[in-house]
């Protein structure tokens, strides 16, 4: 590659942001979202996102989730420019489309943007999330949302967020009233007051600037509220006893930057964008197998595969492969190595996601996602790469599924295709298996709902398996060592049974069979996956 070439490349890389969104369902994230794409010009009005959006459909007609989701997976990688930035926002799914590809999709980002109801706090499917953010250790930037309704006391809600999260905050700005006595933001890092309603200040200014004391210079209407005296309070009490602001703790991912605002009136959100330009990490390195660093700026052409969409297009059964760039730049027709099977395949039919549309790539570079259609090539956790020198990238982990089913052929005649269908989809990565020690009864394990629909469908649709799925519920799965295991210890509400490497598990009925388990035998380690 020439200087000039590699100079383009590296310029272009560094331009690159790329983060997930995540949040507990009605959290705001949609709405943001959307709020984001206005700024960069990517849809002209809103509302694009959210008509995308599933939830009216009934959640066993998989017919209704496909239609659905050949819309929504346009949705799942949007991009768009600001501020010269690139700027790649992959969408995690909630709601019953959480699926192990909600924590796949982490596995590709370089920060991490936490939506977060102000007046609900942190809740569950955030914390999940979040725990895979942490594993990482990418930055997790945190929106605190809906700050035109009433909601919790701001102090409480960073209290949560470090109880809960274990993760420090710094406010960067600190909302002066909420709900109906909403007067604006206070901004500690800009040094500046946000004016909810700019048209009630004195000169329609949305930005009020404050002198070094922190104090608006001079008379001012907002000098009147009682709330503005409050806000001087409370922005003295953080920059005395709150936590110091550090660029290293935030791209450590052990400082959250804390935004307040509200998505819906589009209130905060330019100056969280903004803001959170400059703090979100350029494309990261990845480490290969061999434990090799590839910086994303090295000219050789690399990546891997964090998420498997199939049926995308109910018509053509097509599958679509979501591609993390790690280093270097796609070319339309190149030729990679797929090192899991040391096949060359030549990637001539490739989609870049758009939000108003699929988008054949031109200029995909380290930090952009591609969409490849894959004829069954591909598995979640392949690497692809160009070039001589073999590229590997680590194995992707493994995720605790919560949720079980007993899985068994309807037809006891058609066991073959039974086996080739779970097998493949397992290895595929879209559900995962168990089998039960004695009975060799075969236990499905997943983390949302929506992973077991997808199965069935596949399963009926492309190895033409009808299955029974009787649900055992959700479960505490816990590995443990073979050493320490005697086939006794198993019950009904330990089930014991084996994973698809033959190691052994108990699926707990709760956390007090858990807990009485560990009682009984002390000694036992019991392990979880992420
Ligand atoms: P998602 O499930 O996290 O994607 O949440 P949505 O973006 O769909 O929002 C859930 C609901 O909250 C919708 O009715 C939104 O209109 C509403 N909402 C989102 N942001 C705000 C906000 O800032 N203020 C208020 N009052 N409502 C909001």
């Amino acid at each position: 590659m020439t200087d000039n070439k590699s100079n383009e490349l590296t310029k272009e890389v560094k331009r690159r942001r790329t983060f997930a969104i995540i949040s507990h369902p009605d959290a705001g994230k949609t709405t943001i979202t959307e709020q984001l794409l206005l700024f960069g010009g990517a849809i002209r009005q809103a509302g694009t996102v959210k008509a995308k959006k599933s939830g009216k459909f009934a959640k066993s007609d998989w017919m209704e989730i496909e239609k659905q989701r050949g819309i929504s997976v346009t949705s799942s990688v949007m991009q768009f420019e600001y501020q010269n930035k690139r700027i790649n926002i992959l969408d995690t799914p909630g709601h019953e489309d959480f699926s192990e590809d909600t924590y796949r999709t982490l596995m590709a980002v370089d920060a991490a943007v936490m939506v977060v109801d102000s007046a609900k706090g942190i809740e569950e499917q955030t914390k999940k999330l979040f725990k895979v953010c942490r594993m990482r250790g990418i930055p997790i930037f945190t929106f605190m949302n809906k700050l035109d309704r009433d909601g919790r006391e701001p102090l409480e809600l960073i209290e949560e967020l470090e109880e809960v999260l274990e993760i420090d905050a710094y406010p960067m700005n600190w909302p002066i009233g909420s709900g109906k006595t909403l007067l604006g933001l206070y901004d500690l890092y800009h040094n500046r007051i946000e004016a909810f309603r700019p048209e009630e200040t004195n000169n329609g200014e949305r930005f009020i600037p404050l002198n070094k004391e922190g104090e608006i210079e001079g008379e001012h209407r907002i000098k009147k509220e009682s709330l503005y005296d409050q806000v001087l309070e409370e922005a003295l009490l953080l920059k005395e006893a709150g936590n110091e602001f550090s660029t290293e703790a935030i791209a450590a991912g052990k400082l959250s930057p804390v935004f307040f605002g509200s998505a819906l009136t589009n209130f905060g959100v330019q100056t969280f964008l903004e803001t959170f330009l400059q703090f979100a990490p350029e494309p990261s390195a990845h480490e290969t197998r061999a434990n090799d660093i590839i910086k994303p700026t090295e000219p050789t052409f690399s990546g891997f595969v964090f998420k498997i969409q199939a049926n995308m297009d109910p018509r053509h059964r097509d599958r679509i492969a979501f591609l993390r760039i790690c280093s270097g730049k796609f070319e339309r027709g190149m030729d990679v190595t797929l090192p899991r099977t040391g096949k060359k395949i030549r990637l001539s039919n490739s989609t870049q996601f758009m939000a108003e549309s699929r988008e054949t790539v031109t200029d995909a570079v380290a930090g952009d996602i591609i969409g490849l259609y894959d004829t069954g090539n591909f598995q979640i956790g392949d690497t692809l790469y160009a070039g001589k020198d073999e590229i590997e990238f680590q194995e992707l982990p493994q995720f605790t599924p919560e949720l079980f089913m007993k899985v068994e052929p309807k037809n006891v005649m058609k066991q073959k295709s039974f086996h080739k269908g779970i097998n493949q989809l397992v290895q595929e990565g879209a559900i995962q298996l168990y089998r039960s020690y004695h009975t060799e009864t075969y236990i499905i394990g997943a983390v949302g709902q929506l992973q077991f629909e997808v199965f069935q469908h596949r399963m009926r649709n492309e190895y033409n398996s009808e299955v029974v799925m009787t649900s055992i519920g959700s479960r505490i799965a816990r590995w443990v060592n073979p050493d320490q295991l005697d086939e006794n210890m198993g019950s009904s509400r330990n089930m014991l049974v084996r994973d698809r490497f033959d190691q052994p598990l108990f699926l707990f009925e709760n956390k007090f069979a858990e807990r009485w388990f560990s009682d009984k035998y002390p000694e036992v380690e019991l392990t979880s996956l992420l």
